[in-house]
């Protein structure tokens, strides 16, 4: 099983920012800025050849969701999003990149960004 899917069923634990029936969107553990996060979808799909495009849908409507939390809490200046597939894609489980880019910024630790999105 892969590690997406692990974090969905409990096994292992995730900085959780939102979750519904069909998603789940957590901070990536090793992140290249601050408040840098994934959108899974809970159902496993590999990458983007597999996926329901109904599936991918959402996942970008919650994007949005997201976007606003991070302009809100994090005043981010843009927002890269990501999605690897094949040989550039580490866990074989589809996710979302959504990375933040400010002009100036200090990284902090994922533990400090979680406390400042969900307080
Ligand atoms: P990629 O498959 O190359 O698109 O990237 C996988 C991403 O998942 C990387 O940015 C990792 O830092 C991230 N990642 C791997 N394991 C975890 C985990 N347990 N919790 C959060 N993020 C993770």
């Amino acid at each position: 099983m892969d590690i997406f899917c692990k974090i969905i069923n409990g096994e292992i634990p995730s900085y959780k920012l939102y979750e519904d029936e069909i998603v789940l969107c957590f901070l990536d553990i090793n992140p290249d800025t601050n408040g840098h996060c994934l959108i899974i979808p809970k159902k496993h799909y590999t990458d983007i050849n597999d996926i329901d495009l109904d599936v991918l849908k959402h996942i970008f409507d919650v994007s949005k969701k997201i976007k606003k939390l991070l302009e809100d809490k994090l005043n981010i200046e843009g927002l890269t999003y990501i999605q690897n597939n094949g040989d550039v894609q580490e866990v074989k489980h589809f996710h979302l990149h959504l990375k933040p880019y400010y002009r100036n910024n200090e990284k902090k630790s994922v533990e400090e960004i979680y406390e400042i999105l969900t307080k």
